[in-house]
């Protein structure tokens, strides 16, 4: 994407204090602006921004969203249904297919291949193979998505029969995401996980066998009852089974979770899970022992075996400033310039299509100067910004342009001006989330995230 308009100057203001204890509400920022300005007032905007044809440069993928699990995890704050029954399943997929066949004739499309595609949830693997055959036939006929360079399935191992792997490795997958979450069967049970480790074993070992490209697995630091000497031996487990890149995220407790509703009901304001700084420590001691492996952290939450061989073409691309086309209940999207979002119900998201109408629900349009924190702070969120490609991009140094929140976090010892790169050291980029609340404008401060 080539954006010539230069950002209005950015504000500057005080990142928010680095809280220490587990609190209730979300502390990954994922977007910008916050969802809270998102609004209904808006979808016109996206509309109009689907009969333009794409700006120039800015490639395009597709994110389908599959909001139906076995079983409803205790940190769980999304919206997934664990009750449908296959007529249901069926209605909302045909809904989903609605939904593309609406986009697919835009002209926002153009003539732009897809570049990725990213089935997430939920969990697409509840999905049965007919089920599956169905949604991915259809979606090929009406998108074709034969070319892309990566093809990210998000899959719960106890869902995972040998015959399903190889259904889903056969309709293009590229990389297979595992929801291991932890190796030991105690902390899977006590927060809610539907699997177990010997599913895990069983169905890592199938999915490596019969030759996944890539294979990430999700671990998560910090769950229930978590303890030094479980996390260590989770870690140690992760390494064994080399995985080609592992995700590991810090334990949040986000409002519409079950764990805040049992905080809620005996009046207790912390969460019981361990205070952040262990949650960054335990997963500081994961890098670590990854690195000693030959990994490379290449993210807040990252390790790659080989990163010449392994890339995460979705999250690159996202937080690069391309269009993600994203279908399904609740989904968020951002086309052309505007970021929008569908029902984040059920009925009335499979109802709207079902009638015909469109089931987004709100939208924003980011500023030139919002596009530009934007894309600035999800960048450092994987460790380090250049600064001439930066500057090449927006026509604007974003070491002028941010220079008080930049020199704010030199003086915590957290950033550093190297050459080009505006580089995070390891504390910091364990904290980023937080520390990037720094570069928001002054009325996104201290806004509820999500
Ligand atoms: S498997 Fe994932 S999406 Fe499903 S309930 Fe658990 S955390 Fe939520």
């Amino acid at each position: 994407m080539t954006q010539t308009s230069t950002p209005a100057s950015v504000a500057t203001s005080a990142a928010p204090p680095l809280q220490k204890q587990t609190t209730v509400g979300n502390y990954f920022v994922t977007n910008y602006p916050p969802y809270a300005f998102w609004k209904p007032d808006f979808v016109p905007e996206f509309e109009a921004a689907l009969e333009r044809p794409p700006e120039s440069g800015t490639p395009l993928g597709v994110y389908v969203h599959i909001p139906f699990c076995r079983k409803r995890c205790h940190f769980c704050y999304y919206k997934v249904y664990t009750d449908k029954d296959a007529s249901q399943v069926r209605a909302y997929l045909d809904a989903v297919l609605q939904e593309l066949a609406f986009y697919a004739g835009k002209p926002f499309v153009g003539a732009r291949p897809i570049r990725f595609v990213y089935f997430g949830g939920g969990t697409p693997s509840y999905l049965s193979e007919n089920q599956l055959r169905h949604l991915t036939d259809e979606m090929k006929r009406l998108l074709p998505w034969e070319q892309a360079e990566e093809v990210t399935f998000e899959a719960e191992p106890g869902t995972l029969t040998d015959h399903k792997l190889k259904a889903i490795r056969d309709l293009g997958v590229t990389r297979l995401s595992l929801g291991i979450e932890h190796f030991d069967d105690h902390i899977l049970e006590i927060n809610g996980r539907a699997h177990r480790s010997r599913e895990i074993a069983r169905a890592y070992a199938y999915a490596r066998e019969i030759g996944f490209p890539q294979i990430n697995i999700d671990l998560i630091a910090g769950m229930v009852e978590e303890t030094e000497e479980r996390w260590r031996e989770t870690v140690a487990q992760a390494v064994a089974l080399a995985p080609d890149s592992v995700t590991i995220y810090q334990m949040e407790v986000p409002y519409n979770t079950t764990i805040y509703q049992r905080m809620k009901a005996e009046g207790k304001l912390e969460a019981p899970v361990a205070d952040w700084d262990t949650k960054r420590a335990w997963v500081d001691h994961a890098f670590r022992e990854f690195e000693r492996a030959g990994y490379s952290v290449n993210s807040t939450s990252t390790v790659v075996k080989d990163p010449a061989k392994t890339r995460f073409v979705y999250r690159q691309q996202l937080f690069s400033g391309a269009d993600l086309l994203s279908v399904g209940v609740a989904s968020f999207g951002h086309l052309n310039g505007t970021h929008y979002q569908n029902h984040h119900e059920f009925d009335p998201y499979v109802s709207a299509l079902t009638a015909g109408r469109s089931p987004v629900y709100r939208a924003l349009t980011p500023t030139p100067e919002e596009r530009y924190i934007r894309e600035f702070m999800l960048l450092l969120k994987l460790g380090a910004v250049s600064r001439s490609a930066f500057t090449a991009k927006f026509g604007r140094d974003p070491v002028e342009q941010f220079a008080g929140p930049l020199q704010q976090l030199k003086e915590t010892g957290h950033l550093t001006l190297e050459g080009d790169a505006i580089r995070l050291d390891r504390a910091g980029l364990l904290k980023v989330d937080l520390l990037i609340r720094a570069f928001f404008k002054p009325e996104h401060q201290g806004t509820k995230y999500a």
